[in-house]
C-alpha cells in the first residue's frame, strides 16, 4: 500500500529554516483500508492520516511511537513545541508508586510497573536516583506504617532507615528526621522522553508536527470527518481516528466533537534552587500536601509542589505563597534550601478527570488514567485518554494503541515495553531530539542542551 502523500510544503520546527514534506514515511505503514490520497478540496489542499494525535506531550508523542511501531499510519499535531504543556512542566519524578499506595492502589501497581519499563527503555531520559520517604515530628506515625505495608502488598520494594542511617545516606537531611524508607523513585528528563518518543514515532513513518493547533473538528453522521490545523501545517486532515491526547485541555478538544469530558485540572508550582549533592529523591511521609517533595538533579534541586484548582489551563493565578509555601516545606526535610538562590520557578497543570469531583484541592482524585471511547457519546472514530502521570504515559499509550488497533481490525502487539527508545544511551542524541522539535521546558532546562546541532 502506498504511503500518504502530500505536496504542499511547510516549514516545521524539525527543520525551521528548510522547507520539509507534510508527509515523510521511511517505514511501510497500515493505513487500514483508508484511501491513500491526496487532493484539493475548495482549493485547500487536504490529506489522509489512518490516526490523527492531538497533543504531543509525553502520551500524544508515546501514543505516535506506540501507532506507528505497529505500522499504523500516524500524524500527531501539537499547538506549541512538544511537550510544552504538563510533561516539561511536571516535577519529574519517577514515581516508584510509594506516594499512592495505600489510597489509590492502581495509580501505584501502574506506577511500579512503568518505573520499573523505563528503567530498561529510557536511558538517559530518566535517572535512578532512588528515593526517601522521611517521618517528621507531628507526621504520623501509622500512616508510614500503612504505606510501608500498602508498598509490600503492591509490590514496591522499601527498606526501613533509621534517623542515623537516613542522616548518614543523606548529607544535609534534617536531623529531625525521626526514621525513613528508601524506595525505588527516580528523576525524570521529560523534555527528552516526549522528543525520543517523537524521533521513533518519525522513524517508523509517522508525521510530528509541533506548532500545528488544532482549530476544529468537523463530525458528520457520528464521526469526525475533518480536523483543521492551524500554526505551521494551516491545512486539513482526514483522520480514520483521532486521539484526543491534550492533558488539561481534553475537555476543550473533546468539546469540538460536540462531546463532554469533565476535566478538574489542578495547578502546582515547582521551585528550582542551587544545591549540591542530593542522592535521593526526598517524599515526606503524610497525606499529599504542599511541599512533600524534592527532586534532585545536578547542582540543583526541584522543590514543590502545590494542587490548586484552575478553570482554564491557560489562563490562571500563581500565587506568591503556593512558591513561598513549597520551599518552606521542603526546607522541613532539606533545611538548607530555604536560602538556597532560586534558579527557576515554574507552574504546571494536572490533566486529572473527574466527571464526578471538581470540588477541593483535587489531591484526593486519582492519578489512575482513563481512555474515553467516544462512541458511547455518538462519535465512532474518536477516543480521549485523560489523567495518569508522567511516570505511567507509556501504559497509557499502549492502552489507547490497543484500542485504536482493535477498532481498525489490526491484530499488531505492542512493543514499546521492551524496545529502548532511540539515542537512549547518548545524551547528545537526545538533546538533539529535544532541539528538533522545539521540546525544551522548564522541569529538565538544566539538564537539556537543547541547542545541541541536530544530528543527522
Ligand atoms: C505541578 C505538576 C507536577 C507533576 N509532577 C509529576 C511527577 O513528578 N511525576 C509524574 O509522573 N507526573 C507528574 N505530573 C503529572 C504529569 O506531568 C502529567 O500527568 C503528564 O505529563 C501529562 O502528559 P500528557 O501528555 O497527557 O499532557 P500534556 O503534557 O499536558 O500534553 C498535552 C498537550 O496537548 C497540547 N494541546 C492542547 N490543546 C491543543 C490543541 N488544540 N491542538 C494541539 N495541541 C494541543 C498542549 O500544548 C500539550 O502539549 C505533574 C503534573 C503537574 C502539573
Amino acid at each position: 500500500m502506498r504511503p500518504v502523500e502530500i505536496t504542499v510544503e511547510v516549514y516545521s520546527s524539525a527543520s525551521k529554516t528548510q522547507p520539509c514534506p507534510l508527509t515523510a514515511t521511511s517505514a511501510p505503514r497500515v493505513t487500514a483500508g483508508l484511501p491513500d490520497f491526496s487532493f484539493h478540496e475548495a482549493g485547500i489542499m487536504t490529506y489522509t492520516t489512518t490516526v490523527l494525535v492531538i497533543g504531543g506531550g509525553a502520551t500524544g508523542t508515546g501514543i505516535a511511537r506506540d501507532l506507528a511501531l505497529r505500522g499504523i499510519d500516524v500524524t500527531l499535531a501539537e499547538r506549541n513545541g512538544l511537550s510544552s504543556g504538563a510533561t516539561s512542566r511536571s516535577h519529574g519524578l519517577l514515581h516508584s508508586g510509594a506516594r499512592y499506595a495505600e489510597a489509590d492502589r492502581i495509580g501505584a501497581e501502574e506506577c511500579i510497573a512503568e518505573n520499573q519499563v523505563l528503567r530498561s527503555i529510557a536511558g538517559h531520559c530518566i535517572r535512578d536516583t532512588g528515593g526517601l520517604f522521611v517521618q517528621l515530628p507531628g507526621d504520623d506515625a501509622d500512616y508510614f506504617d500503612e504505606k510501608r505495608a500498602a508498598c509490600a502488598e503492591i509490590g514496591i520494594e522499601t527498606r526501613l532507615l533509621t534517623a542515623a542511617e537516613a542522616q548518614d545516606q543523606v548529607p544535609g537531611l534534617s536531623d529531625r528526621v525521626e526514621r525513613a524508607m528508601w524506595v525505588p523513585d527516580g528523576v525524570v528528563y521529560p523534555s527528552r522522553l516526549s522528543a525520543a518518543n517523537a524521533a521513533d514515532a518519525e522513524a517508523h513513518g509517522g508525521t510530528i508536527y509541533p506548532h500545528a493547533p488544532l482549530e476544529d473538528l468537523v463530525v458528520e453522521n457520528g464521526r469526525v470527518v475533518k480536523a483543521i490545523l492551524g500554526g505551521e501545517v494551516n491545512d486539513t486532515v482526514v483522520p480514520r481516528i483521532v486521539v484526543n491526547a491534550t492533558g488539561a485541555w481534553a475537555e476543550t478538544v473533546a468539546a469540538m466533537a460536540g462531546v463532554k469530558v469533565e476535566m478538574a485540572p489542578s495547578r502546582g508550582v515547582m521551585i528550582s534552587v542551587e544545591y549540591d549533592g542530593l542522592g535521593p529523591a526526598l517524599n515526606r511521609c503524610r497525606d499529599p500536601e504542599d511541599g512533600d517533595i524534592v527532586v534532585p538533579h545536578a547542582g540543583e534541586v526541584v522543590l514543590g509542589t502545590t494542587s490548586v484548582p484552575v478553570t482554564d489551563p491557560d489562563n490562571y493565578e500563581k500565587a506568591d505563597w503556593e512558591i513561598e509555601k513549597s520551599i518552606r516545606e521542603c526546607a522541613q526535610m532539606l533545611p538548607a534550601v530555604a536560602d538556597a538562590p532560586v534558579v527557576r520557578t515554574w507552574w504546571g497543570v494536572r490533566p486529572l478527570y473527574a466527571p464526578d469531583e471538581a470540588k477541593g484541592d483535587r489531591r484526593g482524585i486519582s492519578r489512575g488514567f482513563f481512555v474515553l471511547n467516544h462512541a458511547n457519546d455518538g462519535v465512532d472514530n474518536f477516543f480521549s485518554i485523560v489523567g495518569g502521570k508522567l511516570t505511567t504515559y507509556r501504559q497509557m499509550a499502549e492502552a489507547v494503541a490497543d484500542q485504536v488497533s482493535a477498532q481498525l481490525g489490526i491484530d499488531a502487539a505492542c512493543t514499546t515495553a521492551t524496545r529502548p527508545l532511540p539515542g537512549a544511551d547518548d545524551p547528545d542524541q537526545l538533546d538533539a531530539f529535544v532541539a528538533r522539535y522545539d521540546a525544551q521546558g522548564p522541569t529538565d532546562a538544566d539538564v537539556v542542551r537543547a541547542s545541541t546541532p541536530v544530528k543527522a
